[in-house]
């Protein structure tokens, strides 16, 4: 028997779901197919493409390794499957679930045109710890509040973990290269018609995936509960677009906290991080069960937010030029890694939302295009988070002040020094907030106010007023 694997967010050769079913049946050709659909997507950003080239080159380097290769094909896949299939004798296609809405209207439409040319379709899960209907309400029904979902998927995880699949002991099954049909070549982002991409960048493929989960897994997570709101620090594992991408397994990021959690010194920075891991699988199992919230708010109410969307505004905040330093620094980190630690995507998604009123799913987008992790499901549900319209938001009367998020946050300045340069010589005592710095000593300090640096772009206290304002209007409400 042969089967085609369809690789999409599964971009690596271990713990693989599908790739472990199909060797263990089968010889496997192994495909990617650059799908038009996806790559001219409005809000497909560089920063993933660059990824995804990364991860793609490493997967045919590995594929080679094994003696096949990557089987790399343009076009829509319900047009090349079948091709496929046809040209290498195979006699259908597995591949992975994705659940977002976009993936499974694909994946419905691939089967349609594999059955009609005689082939099976089969896709396996694999994207997460757990799948959307694992954990669920004793009335069975989905989970839209995360600690009750938290509590039962701990319950599960700790007790009996989803083992890691043998796909990589059986790559013999691999179909040689020789035997392949003719690839096109590893994509770039210049062949795909993007810029190119920036150097600073940490794309990365299968192999950097773990080197990142072994580094982390063996030292960082031990500061992980007392460092992970602290940007400065660094000390979150960047996995975010390995996961993305598939590049690393949620599984494999399970049992190496697993592992971690039996040391006594490791023992609340896995906790925790399990529990991040738990946050990515309920976002994806509500994007699942209420597809929706992909184009409007979680909470039918908040549709009718009369959000102001000024240009102006929403050009400074996506420059990192608002005069809100922790802003900006954040911004300022996105626009250049392509990451941006999670506590600073919490101030600046509140922030646009509640200190310039303008719209989540401006920022959402935004935040695809720039990131390299951008992720339906948990980009979608940080913003409705953040813009408390989501299914289970932070309460709209709650307003991050921009200027005590950053004094809790980045208590030295050590971060905003860092993405704002023009601060460095301003006293911790101002970072937060310069344009508050008596003239004499902005003078000894060098520093100009409200020139090298701009003065806040609004008066947050009044910015706080119209938004409570703005959400009382549209949840029919009249006191706070
Ligand atoms: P770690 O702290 O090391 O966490 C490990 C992994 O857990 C992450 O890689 C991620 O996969 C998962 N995780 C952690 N926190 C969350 C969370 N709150 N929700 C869902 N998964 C989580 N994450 C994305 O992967 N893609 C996005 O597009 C994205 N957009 C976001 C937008 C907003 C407004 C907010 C508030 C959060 C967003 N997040 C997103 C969640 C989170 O900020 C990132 O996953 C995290 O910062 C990635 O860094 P890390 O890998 O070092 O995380």
């Amino acid at each position: 028997m042969r089967l085609i694997h369809w690789f999409r967010r599964d971009l690596r050769l271990r713990d693989n779901t599908a790739l472990a079913h199909a060797l263990a049946r089968a010889d496997v050709v192994p495909v990617f197919v650059l799908d038009p659909a996806i790559l001219s997507r409005p809000d497909t950003g560089v920063p993933r493409v660059a990824f995804l080239c990364a991860a793609l080159a490493g997967l045919d380097a590995a594929l080679h390794e094994q003696g096949s290769a990557l089987v790399i094909v343009h076009g829509t896949p319900e047009a090349a499957l079948p091709r496929l299939c046809a040209a290498t004798g195979a006699d259908g296609v597995v591949f992975n679930r994705d659940d977002e809405p976009f993936a499974r209207t694909r994946d419905r439409s691939v089967a349609v045109a594999l059955a009609a040319g005689g082939y099976t379709g089969e896709g396996f899960f694999d994207q997460g710890m757990l799948d959307h209907d694992d954990v669920q309400t004793n009335e069975g029904k989905p989970y839209t509040v995360y600690t009750p979902y938290r509590k039962k998927a701990e319950q599960m995880l700790y007790a009996n973990p989803p083992a890691i699949r043998d796909s990589v002991h059986r790559l013999d099954g691999l179909v040689h290269a020789a035997d392949l049909p003719a690839s096109e070549p590893v994509p770039t982002c210049e062949s795909l018609g993007f810029p190119a991409p920036s150097a600073q960048w940490r794309v990365g493929d299968e192999t950097t995936g773990r080197d990142i989960l072994r580094a982390f897994a063996s030292d960082a997570i031990a500061r992980y509960a007392t460092e992970r709101n602290t940007p400065a620090a660094d000390s979150t594992s960047h996995l975010s677009p390995h996961l993305r991408h598939g590049t690393i397994s949620a599984r494999q990021c399970l049992h190496a906290a697993l592992r971690a959690h039996t040391q006594p010194d490791m023992r609340s920075g896995a906790e925790l991080w399990i529990s991040e891991l738990i946050w990515r699988d309920f976002y994806r199992q509500v994007l699942y069960h209420l597809p929706y919230v992909e184009e409007r708010p979680a909470k039918p109410a908040f549709a009718s937010l009369q959000w102001e969307n000024d240009d102006a505004l929403r050009s400074a905040w996506e420059g990192g030029h608002t005069g809100f330093p922790i802003v900006d620094a954040a911004m300022r980190q996105m626009n250049t890694l392509a990451w941006m630690h999670n506590r600073c995507r919490m101030i600046v998604a509140n922030f646009l939302c509640k200190d310039l009123l303008v719209d989540y799913r401006h920022g959402e987008r935004y935040f695809m295009l720039r990131l390299m992790d951008g992720d339906l499901a948990a980009n979608n549900a940080g913003w409705q988070w953040c813009a408390s319209t989501g299914t289970d938001p932070q309460p709209y009367f709650r307003i991050f002040n921009p200027q005590s998020q950053g004094e809790k946050a980045d208590p030295t300045g050590a971060y905003v020094r860092t993405w704002v340069p023009e601060l460095a010589t301003v006293p911790d005592k101002y970072i937060h907030a310069p344009h508050t710095m008596p003239p004499l000593l902005a003078q000894e300090a060098g520093f100009r106010i409200g020139t090298d640096y701009p003065l806040p772009v609004v008066d947050h206290a009044t910015r706080r007023d119209r938004a409570l304002a703005m959400y009382r209007a549209a949840a029919g409400k009249t006191a706070s």
